[in-house]
């Protein structure tokens, strides 16, 4: 079974192919941000063509950097990049691949990949979050991914964790996004992400907010595991001791709900492997 896995991210997207489960090929470029949604897809879809020269895939699974209609498979928008609205890429992606196509958003499709191959390996419900460019979060529940009605659950990223905060690109005030996600900290802070994960003291302040946010999901939820992943998961112990103190300090006395925040496992690939899992289940 020969599987193509797209990850279309705010920065960068990847192209991977699968024989079964074992990686065989890994293609990465940044994006265009100013060329837009047309160009990165032009782009994909002249890799899928020289990759067919070597391969035959049976089906495609892909992630994709923003809010998506599952039912319709079609991308909803992208916050970072212009030009994605309302695009039907698993049909363009299955045309020039010719194979079927799946598509969530990256989110719900790393989730699935660290369900599946990394750190939330058996764990449900699991909570999978990405700080990155932007905030997402997707759930697993007994195995597959929990969209609600509208294929819109799992949106952390816009929950309110500093109601007299700085104003979001969603309308609203501190959201989660808003506080601590990598385009906004670099705004703010004037440095880079690379920089300020590095900074013990600032990361003690970054924390405060993140842990608000990720409370709000373990009281709903009862998560048996948190899994972090994205750029800037990769602070490592700046991130997660003193993540794991605060939530410790936020969560009621009473609650017997466990507190496990695990760094992802696949790293940059957390997606690529859900895009492999994500076609598996939906047999496309
Ligand atoms: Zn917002």
């Amino acid at each position: 079974m020969t599987t193509l896995a797209i990850d279309v991210g705010g920065t960068k997207f990847t192209v991977a192919v699968f024989a079964d489960d074992r990686m065989v090929s890994r293609i990465q470029r940044a994006t265009d941000r100013e060329a837009g949604g047309a160009s990165t897809l032009a782009a994909i879809e002249e890799i899928v063509r020289g990759l067919r020269r070597e391969f035959r895939f049976d089906r495609c699974g892909i992630g994709f950097g923003g809010p998506v209609r599952f039912g319709e498979q079609r991308v909803a928008l992208s916050t970072h990049v212009g030009g994605w609205n309302d695009v039907l890429l698993p049909a363009r992606i299955a045309a020039v691949a010719d194979a079927p196509a799946v598509m969530d958003n990256d989110a719900n499709v790393g989730a699935l990949g660290e369900f599946a191959y990394g750190a939330g390996r058996g764990a449900s419900p699991l909570l999978y979050v990405t700080l990155s460019t932007g905030i997402g979060g997707g759930i697993v529940l007994d195995g597959s991914v929990l969209r609600g009605p509208d294929s819109w659950a799992g949106e952390i990223g816009h929950l309110n964790v500093e109601p007299d905060g700085p104003e979001c690109l969603c309308g609203s005030n501190g959201c989660l996004e808003r506080m601590c996600c990598g385009l906004w900290l670099e705004r703010d802070t004037g440095r880079t992400a690379k920089e300020w994960t590095h900074d013990e003291a600032f990361m003690r302040g970054y924390v405060i907010p993140l842990a608000r946010g990720l409370k709000a999901a373990i009281m709903l939820l009862n998560p048996a595991r948190i899994v972090i992943g994205g750029g800037i998961s990769k602070a490592g112990d700046l991130l997660f001791r003193p993540l794991r103190a605060e939530l410790a300090r936020q969560m009621p006395p009473w609650s017997e709900a466990r507190v496990d925040v695990q760094p992802a496992q696949l790293g940059d690939d957390s997606v690529l492997w859900g895009a492999l899992e994500l076609a598996r289940l939906e047999g496309a």
